[in-house]
């Protein structure tokens, strides 16, 4: 079997079109645009390119964005100030604050001075209540995005046997709860679990969120089953240089799995095209207005 490849670029480009035509429907029938506020500390190389992309593709579809960047030494005093302005300024819908912060500063006590509403990252804490108690919430964009792709795919999740490898706050956790939201039978999968490879053998659905390179194997693959990839890691090509290469071995996972998300160019593109979609979602809640429903749970 050779497993259908689920473009992550061309779906986030189609779900971008999508915010982008509920922002000029906004601001035709409402005369409101939707603000996106991203708060950047320090100097991370690799930070500043996420900000300056995120950006760039909030102002193409139409958006309000504001960039905040801090000096690294600031403060927590000073960083929750400019929250605190961001949560006030009723023209700003969604608030991210770009991770790893500086060492100095508590992540957790910072994310959770969001206003939960404005949380388009879905980090706070009253958003991980609210989706594992089934509420609505402001979902985190990767698992997001890895959620739309199944559904696009699959249609129903319904009964559907998931294992998710990873358990972290950002994407295995939440990863999980939204499979569970859309009846799968799920399994998290960690660094104790044991039998790895036997376990992701019972999975229709396997979802890779390890930040090991080309961990998961064909063999662990059960034919047919659907592959989503979320890892991103840079290896050294043999002949120098670097690639990106994901959590799964692409080549005999392809060989074996009935549909397969690449690296790059799978959960990525996702990722920035659902942060947009909920700043969108977010805009339409805090003015109680009709939220799409394509774009969220
Ligand atoms: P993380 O916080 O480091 O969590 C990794 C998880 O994998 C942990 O739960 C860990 O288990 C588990 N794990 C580690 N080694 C394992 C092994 N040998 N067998 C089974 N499980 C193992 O990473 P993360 O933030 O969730 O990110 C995961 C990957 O996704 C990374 O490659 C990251 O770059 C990528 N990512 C991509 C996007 C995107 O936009 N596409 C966004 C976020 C992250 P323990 O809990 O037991 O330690």
């Amino acid at each position: 079997m050779t497993a259908t490849v689920i473009d992550g670029k061309a779906f986030a480009a189609k779900v971008r079109g999508q915010v982008a035509e509920g922002v000029a429907r906004l601001k035709a029938d409402h005369d409101i645009t939707p603000g996106l506020a991203v708060v950047l500390v320090g100097e991370d190389p690799a930070s500043q390119v996420y900000v300056k992309s995120k950006g760039k593709m909030t102002r193409e579809v139409g958006m309000k964005s504001v960039e905040h960047r801090l000096d690294a030494s600031v403060s927590e005093a000073g960083l929750l100030e400019v929250i605190e302005t961001l949560n006030a300024d009723p023209t700003i819908h969604g608030i991210l604050v770009q991770l790893p912060l500086p060492d100095h500063l508590n992540s957790d006590l910072v994310i959770n001075a969001i206003d939960p509403a404005k949380d388009v990252d879905g980090f706070h804490i009253s958003n991980v209540g609210r989706l594992a108690t089934g509420q609505k919430a402001m979902v985190p964009c990767t698992p997001l995005g890895a959620l739309l792709m199944l559904r696009d795919h699959h249609g129903s999740l319904s009964g559907l046997n998931a294992v998710v490898i990873g358990r972290s706050n950002i994407v295995g956790k939440p990863m999980a709860q939204l499979l569970l939201g859309d009846s799968c039978t799920v399994t998290i999968a960690h660094s104790r679990t044991r039998d790895l490879p036997d376990v992701v053998r019972g999975a229709d659905i396997v979802v890779a969120a390890v930040g090991r390179p080309e961990m998961v194997q064909g063999d662990w693959i059960k034919p047919g089953a659907t592959v989503i990839d979320v890892g991103i890691n840079r290896i050294d090509k043999p002949d120098g240089g670097t690639r990106l290469v994901g959590d799964a071995d692409y080549e005999s996972c392809a060989e074996v799995a009935g549909a397969i998300t690449p690296v790059p160019g799978g959960v990525g593109p996702m990722t920035i095209a659902c942060l947009l979609a909920n700043t969108l979602t977010a805009c339409c809640r805090a003015n109680a207005l009709a939220e799409p429903d394509t774009l969220t749970v």
